[in-house]
């Protein structure tokens, strides 16, 4: 990306909102404030790759905050007076640069991401700091399953270049094996899958296995790799690497149904429950019992 041409401020107002009044309001019946978002970054950049799945880059004002792989940031934008905010895992690795990338799903009855689709680049919107505890162990050798349905993918796509392509010196050095299960409807929503496949070609400790759960759709035609949700595929990915199960760490990402659906493979093939990280991009279903 380009380096801004003057100095740009710090992000010390990276993640505060501000405060405004409705207007035409009167002494008698003073406003309640309503949060409005002071814009702190802008959409840099934007690539479609599939129908409502799109890479975005946002470019804060200020330098990107330091992070790690696998952490989220908040996107907002004022609608209707009031700062709505949602939560999104980077793609971005550590370090990368004056932009962060996302991979977002357009939930079409949703409240926030059809107005974030509106936005075209260049247009202003927030970006609050990192968060969350979805992050690597520091220096695990373990072989690491990186499990993902749709857009959970993000978080992974920053996390493997610590994990596959670790620096000669780093903890990392081990350099464990690594088994990322991609779970999408339709081939087209396969992020990354070129990236992907020239890794696995490249470093024989990765291995990288896509599925499509709807083999027969006509988007799916030519699709001759495996087939049924990510939680189906595990006992094959399992057999045939011969995984050891007291010695494997499971990160489990996007669609709460189906990282539950994983852990609950994952458990059955005998992996502690203590050795298995989830992040779910919204509330997990009610189970039984
Ligand atoms: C920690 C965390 C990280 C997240 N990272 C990402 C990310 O990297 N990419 C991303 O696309 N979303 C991510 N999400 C989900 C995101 O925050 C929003 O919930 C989503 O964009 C929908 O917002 P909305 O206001 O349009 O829908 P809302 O009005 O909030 O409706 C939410 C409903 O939309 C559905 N939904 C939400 N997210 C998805 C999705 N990704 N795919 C399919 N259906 C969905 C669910 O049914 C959910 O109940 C993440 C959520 C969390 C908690």
């Amino acid at each position: 990306m380009d380096a801004p041409s003057l100095p740009r401020p710090r992000l010390g107002q990276l993640g505060q909102l501000g405060r405004s009044s409705a207007p035409g309001a009167t002494a008698e019946a003073p406003p309640r404030p309503r949060a409005t978002l002071v814009p702190n970054a802008e959409l840099s950049g934007r690539e479609e790759i599939a129908p409502d799945v799109a890479r975005l880059f946002v470019r804060p004002d200020g330098p990107v905050p330091a992070f790690q792989p696998g952490q989220y940031f908040s996107l907002g934008l004022t609608l209707d007076a009031r700062a709505v905010l949602r939560p999104y895992s980077t793609a971005s690795r550590k370090g990368a640069g004056d932009t962060l990338e996302f991979l977002v799903r357009r939930v079409p009855s949703g409240t926030f991401t059809p107005h974030l689709w509106q936005l075209s680049v260049g247009e202003r919107l927030w970006i609050g700091p990192p968060k969350g505890l979805f992050t690597l162990r520091p220096a695990d050798s373990r072989t690491h399953l990186l499990i993902s349905a749709g857009t959970g993918i993000a978080p992974f796509i920053s996390m493997l270049p610590e994990l596959v392509a670790g620096e000669p010196d780093s903890p990392r050095n081990a350099r464990p094996r690594v088994v990322l299960a991609h779970g999408v409807s339709y081939q087209q929503e396969l992020a990354y899958r070129a990236r992907l496949e020239t890794l696995t070609a490249r470093h024989p400790e990765f291995v990288y296995a896509p599925t499509v759960s709807r083999p027969g759709a006509p988007q799916n035609a030519g699709w001759s790799g495996r087939a049924g949700r990510v939680e189906a595929i595990l006992p094959s990915i399992w057999g045939e690497l011969a995984l050891d199960p007291g010695d494997s760490v499971a990160y489990l990402c996007g669609n709460p149904d189906i990282v539950e659906s994983s852990r609950d493979a994952l458990l059955r093939l005998g992996m502690p429950a203590g050795a298995i990280v989830r992040e779910n991009y919204w509330a997990a279903p009610a189970r039984p019992g």
